[in-house]
């Protein structure tokens, strides 16, 4: 089972690089990409829990991309983490994140919860905030009755604590995993609630700025999901990758690993881990 998908306490995910990778080994999982939000601390430690367990271990990041006033994710696959053009850039999106987390704070305050970037702050430790850890936390403090609930009301685009941000570049992404000998995959491509047209514009502008795969399965694909994202892949000469997403183990219905086969007529991605 591959998985090329995954989130850590690096980033938005609730365990540990090490109980992560244990989770996965045990879920099956024989190839695993960590690829938290804009970080790669969580690297070292997932690669030496992946040998522990015996399993492959691949170097990722999902880099968060602004394309015509879009967010998009991009994931690096393969990357070598120490290259300087890539932890500059990161740096820059940490930055990025840290003031957008405060100003989010404040407009939360203005709805009377005043608190929010505590919380947030505390919840992420040492990693970069992530609306993941407003959503937590709003939801430990009574502000929503789910998750789900606490994006629904306050943090999804045009709700009060959403604030707009210039992310990175398609290029700047695509750059930064090439230099550090990457692969970049275009994640997730049927979960941004974007039409037909716009997704297609935005895989075509992917692949003229050098972007390497797309994700045919991510998470709990079904199958019209999945055949849907394959002719994408074929037609726009994109590899296919596949992950899980995986966040946490509160919600059974999603762990790592779990999914189904790439379709024959799409390239694995990691075909191509060792050529580069
Ligand atoms: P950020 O990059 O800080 O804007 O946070 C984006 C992260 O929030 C995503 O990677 C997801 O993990 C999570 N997320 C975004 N929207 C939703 C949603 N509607 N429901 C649950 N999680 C979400
Ligand atoms: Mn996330
Ligand atoms: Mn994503
Ligand atoms: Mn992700």
């Amino acid at each position: 089972m591959i998985d090329l998908h995954l989130h850590s306490r690096a980033s938005d995910g609730a365990l540990t690089p090490t109980k992560l990778v244990a989770l996965a080994a045990g879920c099956s999982v024989r190839t695993l990409a960590l690829t938290d939000h804009d970080c790669t601390d969580g690297l070292a430690e997932a690669s030496k829990a992946a040998e522990a367990n015996g399993i492959r271990f691949i170097p990722g990041v999902e880099i968060s991309v602004t394309w015509q006033n879009r967010t998009l994710h991009i994931v690096g696959l393969g990357i070598k983490a120490d290259t300087p053009v890539l932890q500059e850039g990161l740096a820059g999106l940490q930055t990025l994140r840290d003031e957008r987390a405060q100003e989010i704070g404040r407009r939360l305050a203005k709805r009377g919860i005043d608190d929010a970037y505590a919380g947030a702050r505390e919840l992420a430790g040492r990693a970069e905030i992530t609306r993941t850890h407003f959503a937590r936390h709003l939801l430990a403090r009574g502000h929503a009755h789910t998750f789900q609930d606490a994006f629904k009301r306050f943090l999804r685009h045009g709700k009060p604590g959403h604030v707009q941000v210039t992310w990175a570049s398609l290029e700047q992404s695509i750059n930064w995993i090439h230099a550090s000998g990457g692969h970049a995959v275009f994640a997730h491509p049927l979960r941004y609630g974007m039409t037909r047209s716009w997704l297609v514009r935005a895989l075509a502008a992917f692949k003229e700025a050098g972007g390497d795969g797309m994700e045919v399965i991510c998470g709990r694909s079904n199958r019209d999901e999945l055949m849907n994202a394959a002719h994408l892949a074929v037609r726009f000469g994109l590899a296919g990758s596949v992950g899980s997403d995986f966040h946490t183990p509160d919600n059974p219905h999603l762990q790592p690993g779990g999914l189904p086969a790439l379709p024959d007529s799409v390239t694995p991605i990691w075909d191509r881990f060792e050529s580069r």
